[in-house]
């Protein structure tokens, strides 16, 4: 399984990029691509036909998918962008650390 080091519901810096430096929920991610989407971040308009659903359609804002290398998970705990690792915990459970100040990130 080609999972990501960064899940949905992280908070994550980004590095490069246009939006660089901005900071930003992550919505959805995409293991097999290795994308993920952050929220408010890397923001394209989109033309968007009514629907039955939407009704009135025009031009609305979407998050698009960017690169996970493009992005730096911001530790919880210590609040600063970080590289992530791994760490099995009592119950065998693998963890993931903080690079930075070794704290565990849930
Ligand atoms: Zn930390």
């Amino acid at each position: 399984m080609a999972g990501l080091k960064i899940r949905k519901g992280d908070r994550v810096k980004v590095l490069t990029g246009k939006d660089r430096g901005k900071e930003g929920t992550v919505m959805r991610a995409f293991p097999a691509q290795r994308k993920v989407i952050v929220d408010g971040v890397n923001v394209a308009k989109k033309h968007q036909a009514p629907t039955r659903s939407t009704q009135q359609g025009g031009i609305i804002d979407k998050d698009m998918p960017l690169p996970v290398a493009n992005v730096a998970l911001v530790c919880p705990s210590c609040g600063k962008a970080t590289r992530v690792g791994y760490k099995v915990d009592g119950s065998g459970q693998k963890v993931r650390t903080c690079k930075k100040c070794g704290g565990e990130i849930s």
